[in-house]
């Protein structure tokens, strides 16, 4: 598969990285021993508020770990809406002015790319069935997966590794 960033090296998001040094990394999280777990570019919110401003606020702070695209879901009554730009933090803020999300519980993400192209299909979040997640790092044994997920039946909408565990999570629902 081609690097997503033209031959850049690959940097999860997991492991502390965001083109930072340990040592940075540890001034920026002092006072927290965890630095080797650190995420980048998820944010949640579920409380009385309006989750969009809430969330792209979120996500403006997490801006300086580096993304290529950002998306948000949000509970709007009954079911969950989603909207992915690709690009800057502004053009998510824009379409979600064009198609407001109303709903006080949401998720959101910024994406570094990893596995597949960072374009709007491969952003997060990502669905299947009943489930709906974003995911910052990489799932090793994706091609497994996917390929025993394809054979069961799931019809995949992106190139990620991260869409296997949204098709895993529902699988195990409908399995009870
Ligand atoms: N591996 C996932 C992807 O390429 C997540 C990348 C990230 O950490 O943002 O979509």
């Amino acid at each position: 598969e081609a690097a997503p960033h033209g031959g850049a090296e690959l940097r999860p998001c997991t492991g502390g990285s965001g083109g930072r040094s340990d040592d940075q990394l540890r001034v920026a999280f002092q006072g927290k021993k965890e630095v080797e777990t650190v995420m980048c570019g998820i944010v949640g919110y579920i409380g009385d508020q309006e989750a969009v401003p809430i969330l792209i606020d979120g996500l403006a702070k997490l801006e300086y770990r580096g993304y290529d695209s950002s998306g948000v879901a949000v509970m709007e009554g009954g079911s969950i809406a989603v909207r992915r730009s690709v690009g800057k933090l502004v053009n998510l803020q824009k379409s979600l002015k064009e198609h407001e999300l109303k709903g006080t519980i949401g998720i959101g993400h910024t994406r570094w790319a990893t596995h597949g192209a960072p374009n709007t299909e491969n952003a997060h979040p990502h669905q299947a069935g009943r489930v709906t997640l974003v995911h910052n790092g990489i799932i090793e044994n994706f091609a497994e997966l996917k390929a025993e997920l394809q054979a069961a039946g799931h019809v995949f909408e992106s190139q990620t590794d991260t869409e296997v565990v949204a098709h895993l999570i529902d699988q195990a629902l409908q399995a009870g």
